[in-house]
């Protein structure tokens, strides 16, 4: 088995495979851990999933205070809900468990070429400066947002401008404690956040099809909201939304980010990447053969566990970001506490669907400053997802 990429994604997918099969993992980079992440992952999903992530937190978030254009909500719950991670180190500790399963870990080494060879593929990879040939039964491509290796195996188009996320991130000194995330212009269609890692805060942005780079959009909000703090790091990056056309293939399965396995009301792929890694192992683990009629199982097993989610977020941040910024302070000026208690009893950070239950339960009340038929229009939408 060889994986493209050594992300959260491959690297799951990885160590449940070592344990059955000889499996490679090529790593462009020289070291693991994908830095222009803010690391937020959900507690309980990362309990679910069994990953060890404790030795790489940073801090834990049990409170955020949600920013529209001139109000704010906060949301404080008893225990913690989510960890920020240093994601080097969470990559770290992902990979030796890999590696303690048996498999190799190849570092510095760019999958540059794969072809089909019969019922194997050949694999060119870039190693110092030198060209290799592996050969493997099953290939899986654990690639990002570049996805290079769906994209040329035919399994999905380029990502379209409004499927980009285009994010920048400060890493700055600060002694804020509280999450805070803000919908504002700056990030359009998606939202800033300052999020407390210690001393030190990531203070960052995403956006989509916006004229304004997220460099230039990120400094315009920081100085405009008085977060300026001496820059110790900064990074950009981009996320892909929507998921790929297909997933499987004969002898080949796409994993995490690189299909599109992104939560698209964050922005997080962590989760559901190692989620989609397992999932991957568990179907060639199963399997007869990896045919393309036997390896289509994984993309049941996918969309029963997280496609509805997905879906649900996309449609979800379709409607939530064609509220106007007027529309969102009313909504943000009027909502009682009864709504906000069921929003934290309800609460999940990961399975967002949880937010139609209770806009849809309480909708007349969460949307009543903005009118009848706006709150009609919109609950006739969400019902609708
Ligand atoms: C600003 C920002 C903030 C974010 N914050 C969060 C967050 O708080 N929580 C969260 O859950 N997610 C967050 N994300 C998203 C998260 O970082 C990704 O979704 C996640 O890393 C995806 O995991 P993956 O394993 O699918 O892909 P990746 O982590 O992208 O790993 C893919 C790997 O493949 C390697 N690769 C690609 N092509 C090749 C090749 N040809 N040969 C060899 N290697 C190759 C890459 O170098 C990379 O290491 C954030 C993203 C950004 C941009």
């Amino acid at each position: 088995m060889f994986i493209v990429g050594a992300g959260p994604a491959g690297l799951a997918c990885a160590r449940e495979l070592a344990s059955e099969f000889e499996v490679g993992v090529a790593e462009e980079h020289h070291e693991l851990g994908n830095i222009s992440c803010t690391g937020v992952l959900g507690i309980k999903s990362l309990e679910r999933l069994g990953i060890d992530y404790k030795s790489s937190v940073l801090s834990y978030i049990r409170s955020a205070r949600l920013h529209s254009n001139a109000e704010n909500i906060e949301f404080s719950f008893s225990k913690p809900v989510a960890v920020v991670v240093d994601r080097a180190a969470f990559d770290r500790g992902l990979g030796e468990n890999a590696l303690d399963e048996g498999a190799e870990i190849l570092t510095s080494t760019r999958v540059v070429k794969v072809e089909r060879k019969g019922k194997r593929w050949s694999i060119k990879l870039l190693r110092e400066g030198k060209i290799e040939e592996v050969e493997a039964k099953v290939l899986i491509g654990a690639d990002g947002f570049r996805s290079e290796i769906a994209l040329s195996q035919g399994l999905r188009e380029k990502w379209k401008p409004d499927q980009i996320l285009s994010c920048y991130q400060l890493e700055v000194n600060c002694s804020a404690e509280l999450t805070d995330v803000y919908f504002t212009h700056y990030a359009q269609n998606f939202f800033a956040w300052q999020v407390p890692t210690g001393e030190r805060c990531r203070v960052g942005l995403c956006s989509r099809g916006a004229t304004l780079s997220p460099k230039s959009a990120l400094k315009k909000f920081v100085s405009e909201n008085g977060l300026e703090s001496e820059i110790l790091a900064e990074t950009g990056d981009v996320i892909p939304l929507g998921i790929i056309n297909k997933t499987y293939a004969e002898n080949l399965l796409i994993v995490g980010e690189a299909a599109g396995f992104i939560k698209p009301i964050t922005g997080g792929g962590v989760i559901f990447g190692i989620t989609s890694g397992k999932l991957a192992a568990e179907v060639l683990k199963d399997a007869s053969d990896f045919s393309e009629g036997s390896l289509s199982r994984y993309e049941k097993l996918w969309k029963k566990n997280i496609g509805r989610e997905i879906n649900f977020g996309l449609h979800f941040s379709k409607l939530f970001y064609s509220l106007t910024r007027e529309e969102l302070d009313k909504i943000f000026r009027t909502l009682d506490k009864e709504a906000v208690e069921e929003i934290k009893k309800n609460f999940s950070f990961d399975r967002h669907s949880f937010l139609l239950k209770v806009v849809i339960r309480h909708g007349y009340r969460i949307f009543r400053a903005l009118g009848t038929r706006r709150s009609a229009e919109l609950l006739g939408e969400l019902r609708k997802i």
